[in-house]
């Protein structure tokens, strides 16, 4: 049976485990919240589903949890993190004050990140900008699954993109989703149930599309969504992340046969436009216009909104777990998990030490 057990108790125990595994606050604080925050809102693959990956590439020093990410400004609308092989979303919450500076001053402002893992969901990355009242856009790339349409070998990665935009006072209009039919971690999650897919998101042993998710992680070869249209968005996401931000191609990740990698080292590039440069007003009552035309169109469905029910369901109930996991989740948090979580909590994102800069 689920179990359902209180946010703060389980960002706690998530957090103590990672203090296990030598992660420091900042590192503790934003992939805890990260998790929950996917474990709540969605999507699960990318919940608590992936905490046993941060473990292993922390313990085995794949990664660093104790990253000090320096920050280049490599023009006024154009900076970069070196993210001392942390995680890029610790990169991303130091450099997030000259980010915004850099927005305010040029309307527009582009950040890219490399030297760092990245396994989340992308649309906590570009929500609280959009709730700070900026349009967000962040692609990051992965390991070569995703086949071009037409060809036989992997060359993409599932390359996520997400685009998140404000909406006056309610919460913002948040997409995310990943450059493949699929995600790998879902197709995963899928396939340990033994189930099949909606639709074909790769391809069998004989190269054709198949539905059965055990067939797609056998052959490891994921599919574009929308066949050549979806390619050259795989394309787009490589290019802006990869090859801009500086971090493996795709097609030339090799570390995950090291001993230990259970991540990669992909690129990253966060975009940032101020709405503000324009009219704001015109730009906010177009926003608030349209949703209300795809509300009152019915069969209608503005991306994002059915996280709105998960985190009232979260409050009233508790945050739904895996019996399993959450077994493991106590069985290994024992020591840690509840004495030291909790002190964590008082930081979050927003209140990140800085980057170290060099100008
Ligand atoms: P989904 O196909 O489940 O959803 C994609 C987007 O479409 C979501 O924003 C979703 O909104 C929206 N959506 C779903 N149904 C509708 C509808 N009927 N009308 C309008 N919008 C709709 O996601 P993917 O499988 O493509 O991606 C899963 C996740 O995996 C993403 O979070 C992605 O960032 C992550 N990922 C991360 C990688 C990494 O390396 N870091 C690699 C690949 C993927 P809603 O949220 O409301 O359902």
């Amino acid at each position: 049976m689920e179990r359902f057990v209180p946010e703060e108790l389980l960002r706690s125990m998530v957090s103590g485990l990672l203090l296990d595994a030598g992660a420091d606050r900042d590192c503790r604080v934003i992939l805890s919240d990260l998790m929950v925050a996917a474990q709540i809102e969605g999507p699960a693959s990318h919940g608590l589903a992936m905490l046993p990956r941060y473990l292993k590439a922390l313990k085995s020093g794949w990664s660093n949890g104790a990253a000090e990410p320096t920050l280049h400004h490599m023009s006024l609308g154009r900076l970069h993190v070196n993210a001392d092989n942390g995680y890029c979303q610790i990169g991303l919450a130091r450099a997030r004050k000259h980010l915004l500076k850099a927005t305010e001053a040029c309307g527009v402002a582009v950040l890219t990140v490399a030297n760092a893992h990245h396994i989340g969901a992308l649309r906590f990355d570009t929500a609280p900008f959009a709730r700070a009242g900026y349009i967000a856009m962040a692609f990051v790339n992965s390991r070569a699954w995703v086949v071009p349409d037409g060809g036989t070998t992997p060359i993409f990665g599932t390359n996520p993109m997400s685009f998140a935009c404000p909406r006056g006072a309610r919460e913002p209009i948040v997409w995310d989703q990943a450059s493949s039919v699929r995600a790998i971690s879902d197709i995963r999650l899928v396939a340990s149930q033994g189930g099949a897919l909606r639709e074909p998101s790769g391809l069998d042993e004989n190269g054709e599309p198949t539905r059965v998710a055990r067939e797609i992680v056998e052959t490891g070869k994921l599919i574009p969504f929308g066949r050549h249209k979806g390619n050259a968005i795989c394309l787009m996401v490589e290019l802006l992340s990869a090859a801009l931000g500086g971090g493996s191609m795709s097609f030339e990740v090799e570390e995950m046969e090291a001993a230990g990698a259970s991540t990669i080292r992909p690129g990253y590039c966060m975009v940032l436009i101020s709405p503000d440069t324009h009219d704001h007003e015109a730009f906010a009552d177009r926003v608030d216009r349209l949703c209300r035309a795809i509300d009152q169109e019915g069969g209608g469905y503005i991306p994002g909104d059915r996280r709105f029910k998960r985190i009232e369901d979260a409050k009233a109930r508790g945050v739904r777990v895996d019996p399993d996991l959450f077994a493991m989740l106590e069985a290994r948090s024992g020591r840690n998990g509840f004495e030291n979580g909790h002190d964590d909590m008082a930081t979050r994102q927003e209140d990140c030490d800085d980057c170290r800069s060099r100008d």
